[in-house]
């Protein structure tokens, strides 16, 4: 059997628009059963539908790739069986969804298909079977459908635009949960943190807001960075909602900006994670392009990271100020999210998830509007600082 397995079932029509969310397949009842060298996974789908699936070696897994799904499968499903350690779902980019499976052991696709089950709906079937190294890695090398999520271009930037731009970047999305704690997921809790802080920014009339995503879909993180500089944004906000601790007393807000070396050890851990998105949704291991040399280049990022490094420490000021932030609030490290030379960038964890003190509040809109407030309020002493600074500027040239 080929590592690339196609099996159609009923192809929507050509042309057809694209449907909303309350019309996709449902699939519910997930099943993961081993018989011997074998694991067969199964779904209940509403309806049948064309299920691509391949595998992909470091890490090793499985991606099945279906339209767009809405997943309802019960919480007490099983989570694993045999070589399958484990499996995740969710949509990869507005018109399709995946389910990707974790392999302890090397193991090929014999089977993954969608056909009509007992009363005319339809059912998904995926079998796998226990291989050696050797042939695993051959099937990984064959072709593939181009696992690349795509995003559709941001409508361009009006002529005669005069309020900044700010692009607000909510973390993960779709097949990427982020960090997941308590059935809350990571995705979640920063996609209506960007929702709301999009409306405050908004409803002050002196700025553009352009999400990176503001649906739950997969965005791959070069993406994000070129939205941004695609936007000619004068700011760049990432939201996140990480946990790198089991230590519940570990709480707070912090904020990061990118540098080359880490503040501390626990800063390069955390880039090092949400480098790691992408392998995540089941695109290729894909290596952060290398930084462009060049003089122009380094004056432009040296001064970007000076504009960051400035509305960094507003942020920690005025976060500060309304909520709690953890010991060491204004850290840095290598993010590849916050990697354009010309767009000044930050990140802002928004918690701890394995605080349950931190988790509660994420989840609550007393304290989000109060962080709205905040990061809004940064915002505002940012652009006034920027435009004193101009105006002072002017007064000097214009001095006898
Ligand atoms: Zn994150």
């Amino acid at each position: 059997m080929a590592g690339l397995c196609v099996v159609l079932g009923i192809l929507p029509a050509r042309g057809e628009p694209a449907r909303q969310q309350s019309e996709f397949p449902v699939a519910t009842d997930m099943r993961i059963e081993q018989h011997g060298e074998t694991v067969g996974l199964s779904l209940a789908l509403s309806e049948v539908v064309p299920v691509e699936a391949w595998v992909q070696a470091a890490p090793d897994r499985v991606i099945v790739e279906l339209p767009s799904t809405n997943f309802q499968i019960q919480p007490s499903a099983r989570k694993n069986a045999g070589f399958v350690s484990g499996y995740r779902y969710g949509l990869f980019t507005t018109d399709k969804a995946r389910i990707i499976i974790d392999l302890s052991q090397p193991a090929t696709i014999v089977k993954a298909e969608a056909r009509t089950a007992r009363g005319g709906l339809g059912e998904l079937t995926i079998e796998l079977r226990k291989v050696g190294r050797a042939e695993f890695l051959a099937e990984a090398a064959k072709v593939r459908p181009a696992s690349r999520a795509m995003v559709a271009p941001a409508p361009p930037r009006p002529a005669g635009e005069t309020r900044r731009t700010i692009v607000i970047d909510p973390g993960h999305g779709g097949i990427d949960p982020g960090t997941v704690v308590a059935s809350i997921a990571e995705k979640s809790v920063v996609l209506n943190f960007g929702l709301a802080l999009k409306e405050q920014l908004e409803s002050s009339g002196r700025y553009r807001v352009v999400m990176t995503r503001d649906d739950d879909s997969f965005v791959p993180l070069a993406d994000r960075v070129r939205i941004g500089q695609d936007e000619k944004a004068d700011l760049f906000i990432s939201i996140h909602a990480d946990s790198l601790t089991q230590a519940q007393e570990v709480r707070g807000a912090t904020v990061y900006t990118r540098s080359e070396r880490a503040t501390d050890a626990e800063a390069a851990k955390l880039a090092a994670k949400e480098n790691e998105a992408d392998a995540a949704g089941g695109l290729e291991t894909s290596e952060e392009v290398q930084d462009v040399a060049g003089i122009l280049i380094d004056l432009a990022r040296r001064e970007t990271r000076t504009f960051s490094g400035v509305f960094a420490r507003n942020l920690v000021d005025k976060l500060g100020a309304s909520v709690r932030m953890h010991k060491i609030p204004l850290r840095s490290a290598r993010f590849w999210v916050l990697s354009a030379p010309d767009v000044p960038s930050v990140l802002i964890e928004l918690g701890y998830m394995s605080s349950p003190k931190d988790a509660a509040l994420l989840t609550s809109a007393e304290w989000r509007g109060k962080a709205v407030g905040a990061v809004g309020a940064a915002v505002d002493e940012y652009f006034a600082r920027e435009r004193a600074s101009v105006g002072q500027a002017a007064e000097n040239r214009h001095a006898p």
